[in-house]
């Protein structure tokens, strides 16, 4: 099989290890002993040097751990003293020829095999800072810890900051993140977005009958035009909405539960008019005393509030939106179906 596919016409070439004695997992050889299984670092033949150089301009912290945590890596993964010592000495070697110092990993060594032995526990650190590196952020790290007592002279914070953060180092985006794009879904999914903001209907519920699809729309008396910045659907909640009768008159209202069930609640009330001759909802009101039918009802969800930052009212937010767009569509009655303008959400 394998010497079948080597036979294709491809630079591609396929090996197969098969052995009843020993088997390769990751970066452990694991063979059959005498009376137990014995493993080992395992490490590819095809594989290069690729530890970091120590030249690189990574933080200085994570150079020097680096050839504690590979020590560590080869103690664990041995079963063998023997052995053992053969990849310890290997290892050490490709940290030579990466420009590491002797004497560094002469130090690593030892740490590493007393940390094996002793194995200590270590202790829960509560808080961790982490920051984009670069040249510049050992300085910030180091003006935090200077400066800490400001934090632990506060009321508030030291019981939520007992002690110092450890500070962390993230990567920063590099030319490969920039330029590769290795799974496109996302950026397809960003210009679908893109493409399906404004009202949008599912099709599928009576709500959506009356809604107009729209991507923009238009002020009642001036025909301005106004962008839709969010995609709503009958189902989005915190939702600013226009609703307009044959006649052309406008009604701006807002939701904080799903759209569907705001027009559901218009649409009854109506009913509720026809059949009971009167009523005290200004649209209702409207549509019975013109003799609007039902179907004729329509709207667009024109404006959102999305999940605000911690500690922003979204409902008020929501009613400070609604009076802007009742002033600035001009809707109030005669001129649309709005009672009138409350500005009180503004206040206190
Ligand atoms: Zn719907
Ligand atoms: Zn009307």
């Amino acid at each position: 099989m394998v010497q079948d596919l080597n036979l294709l016409p491809t630079p591609v070439r396929f090996t197969a290890d098969i052995s009843t004695e020993k088997v390769h997992y990751l970066d452990l050889e694991i063979s059959l002993g005498a009376t137990h299984f014995q493993y080992s670092l395992y490490t590819k033949p095809t594989d290069r040097n690729t530890l970091l150089h120590y030249q690189s301009a990574h933080p200085r912290a994570l150079k020097n751990s680096l050839p504690k945590a590979q020590f560590l890596r080869v103690i664990r993964n041995n079963s063998e003293v023997g052995i053992r010592d053969v990849q310890i000495f290997e290892m050490k070697n490709k940290f030579l020829q990466r420009g590491y110092d002797e004497c560094m990993l002469e130090t690593a060594l030892q740490e590493a095999l007393n940390a094996r032995a002793t194995e200590t526990k270590k202790k829960a650190l509560n808080l961790v800072f982490p920051m984009v590196y670069n040249q510049s952020t050992p300085q910030v790290a180091s003006v935090i810890r200077k400066n800490w007592r400001i934090v632990s002279s506060d009321d508030t914070l030291p019981k939520v900051f007992k002690e110092k953060p450890l500070i962390c180092y993230k990567r920063n985006r590099n030319l490969k993140d920039m330029l590769v794009r290795t799974d496109p879904s996302q950026s397809y999914l960003n210009i679908a977005k893109e493409q399906i903001r404004g009202s949008v209907r599912c099709l599928g519920c009576v709500t959506c009958s009356h809604m107009t699809p729209a991507r923009t729309f238009f002020h009642p008396h001036n025909n301005r035009k106004y962008t839709i910045r969010y995609t709503i659907t009958c189902k989005t909640t915190h939702v600013i909405y226009k609703l307009s009768c044959p006649c052309g008159l406008c009604y701006i209202g807002k939701t904080e539960t799903a759209i569907c069930e705001r027009i559901r609640g218009h649409r009854s009330s109506i009913r509720l008019a026809y059949r009971d001759g009167s009523t005290d909802k200004p649209v209702a009101k409207h549509f019975f005393e013109l003799k609007h039918p039902l179907a004729t009802l329509k709207f667009v969800a024109i404006d959102h509030i999305p999940n605000p930052r911690r500690g922003w009212d979204r409902g008020r937010m929501l009613l400070n939106r609604e009076a802007y767009w009742i002033h600035e569509l001009d809707t109030v009655s005669p001129k649309g179906l709005n009672e009138a303008l409350s500005l009180h959400s503004f206040l206190a």
